[in-house]
């Protein structure tokens, strides 16, 4: 059950208060997604949640239980960069096998498991190829096949396609929209890009300069947003 909770969550490096407090709750099973422009701390906010960052104040409560201090492997999350960080000399199905195996999972666990990921992800004729012989977008899969195995409490993708040229970007965008539909797994997902943020969130967060100036559903900050800055930053294309 991926309910996520932040309870005045603040982050300082030096003199930096890059998030000088945040309260938010993430339901089980929502598609939330982090937007606003570069810089302003989406990514830290994220990493804070997976626990890649420590917290400088407050709590983060995960599936009722306090993980402020639960290292990133204890938390249950799954995350999902942009740069894929695939092994460059292992198979695809090494790949999407490589948590399992750094688990101690059993061979025959982990064959059915890398066999469900592919199915999900289409990538069962790749399993023996290397990452050097896939697309952009078979790779993603790759990168996102390595989350599904653990089958985490929820996932956390930080602008995973911006890699990607404009027609893929699309076709993943449906593509994670359709596994969240499959999988019902909460997902966090970061982008400074507002169409991503419209077209695949079920509750989108704005944020700016490290605070959040709405959360809402797409349509709620389409048609009435709180303020100027999330008018213009909603409102106009890129
Ligand atoms: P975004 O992902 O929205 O582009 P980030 O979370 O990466 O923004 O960064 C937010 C702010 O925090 C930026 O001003 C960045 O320079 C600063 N920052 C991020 N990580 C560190 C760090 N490890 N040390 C110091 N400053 C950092
Ligand atoms: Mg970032």
């Amino acid at each position: 059950m991926g309910s996520i909770t932040l309870k005045n969550v603040s982050k300082v490096f030096g003199a930096h208060a890059v998030i000088p407090s945040i309260d938010l709750d993430i339901n089980d099973g929502e598609f939330v997604v982090f937007v606003g422009p570069s810089g302003c701390g989406k990514s830290t906010l994220l990493r804070l949640i997976a626990g890649l960052e420590d917290v400088s104040d407050g709590a983060i409560v995960i599936d009722g239980k306090n993980a402020t201090e639960l290292p990133p492997a204890k938390r249950g999350l799954s995350m999902v960069f942009q740069s894929y960080a695939l092994y460059p000399h292992m198979s695809v199905r090494a790949n999407i096998a490589f948590p399992l195996k750094m688990a101690g999972e059993d061979k025959a666990i982990i064959d059915k498991k890398v066999a469900d990921a592919a199915r999900v992800l289409n990538l069962t004729d790749y399993l023996d190829r290397k990452p050097r012989q896939l697309s952009g977008g078979q790779r993603q899969r790759v990168a996102i096949g390595r989350a599904i195995v653990r089958q985490p409490e929820a996932f956390l993708f930080d602008e995973p396609l911006s890699n990607l040229d404009a027609a893929l970007r699309v076709n993943m965008r449906l593509e994670i929209s359709q596994l969240h539909q499959q999988l019902k797994t909460t997902m966090i997902y970061v982008t400074h890009d507002q169409v991503e943020a419209m077209t695949m969130a079920d509750k989108i967060v704005v944020l700016n300069r490290g605070r959040i100036e709405q959360v809402g559903s797409p349509l709620d900050l389409y048609h009435r947003p709180d303020n100027l800055f999330v008018a213009g930053f909603i409102g106009s294309p890129k």
